[in-house]
C-alpha cells in the first residue's frame, strides 16, 4: 500500500452497484461529489491521487464498486 501512496490513478465508481450510502463522499470530499442530476456519487478529477482518505473511501464503499485503475 505505502508504494501506491501519492501516485495518480483513473477511478472509476460503478454506479450500477452504487447504494447512495454517502462515505466515500465523507472520507474524500475532495475527490467524490454528489452529481445533483444523476444523485449519484462520481469523481471529480480525471486523476486522482492516491492518499489515505482515497485510501479509505475504496475501503469503506459498502458495495465495493469503486474501482482504480490497475487494481481490479
Ligand atoms: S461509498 Fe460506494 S456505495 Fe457508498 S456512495 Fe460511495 S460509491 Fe456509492
Amino acid at each position: 500500500m505505502e508504494e501506491n501512496k501519492g501516485k495518480k490513478r483513473s477511478i472509476y465508481i460503478d454506479t450500477f452497484h452504487c447504494k447512495m450510502c454517502g462515505t466515500c463522499m465523507e472520507e474524500s470530499p475532495e475527490t467524490f461529489t454528489m452529481n445533483e442530476f444523476t444523485q449519484l456519487p462520481e469523481v471529480t478529477k480525471e486523476e486522482v491521487e492516491m492518499d489515505d482518505s482515497v485510501r479509505m473511501a475504496v475501503v469503506m464503499c459498502p458495495t465495493k464498486c469503486i474501482h482504480v485503475e490497475g487494481e481490479d
